[in-house]
């Protein structure tokens, strides 16, 4: 998708720090992190937001979440916990509108 910077983020045309990738999915540090351990997890492929999935292509969500645990495993913080967010549309204020999960992690997190 043209314009989008997670697709740029995806095809090197922006840099990134990279925390993991396959061939659907791609993981890297936020530019703006709002605690210790802030990372996102994105579809390669464009999608707007999570309501724009189709329903037969919405194991891309499963492949998410395994590559959240791999990388909570990997860099050992599943022990103390972490919080998954996804902001959808406006009133979540989702400022990318390419699909992205938030890993927010290594401190004790407020809610909401
Ligand atoms: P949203 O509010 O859409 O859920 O979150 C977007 C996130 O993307 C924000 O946490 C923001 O810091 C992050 N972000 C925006 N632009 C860039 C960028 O160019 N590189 C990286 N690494 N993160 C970005
Ligand atoms: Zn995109």
């Amino acid at each position: 998708m043209e314009n989008c910077i997670f697709c740029k983020i995806v095809n090197g045309e922006i840099p990134s720090t990279k925390v993991y990738e396959d061939d659907k999915v791609f993981a890297f540090k936020d530019i703006n992190p709002v605690a210790p351990i802030h990372i996102l997890v994105i579809p390669k492929k464009h999608y707007e937001s999570v309501i724009d999935i189709p329903d037969n292509e919405m194991d891309i969500i499963a492949d998410i979440h395994k590559i959240i645990n791999k990388i909570a495993k990997e860099m050992n913080f599943e022990q103390n916990g972490f919080r998954i967010v996804n902001n959808c549309g406006k009133d979540a204020g989702q400022e990318v509108k390419h699909v992205h999960y938030h890993i927010i992690g290594g401190k004790t997190l407020n809610w909401p």
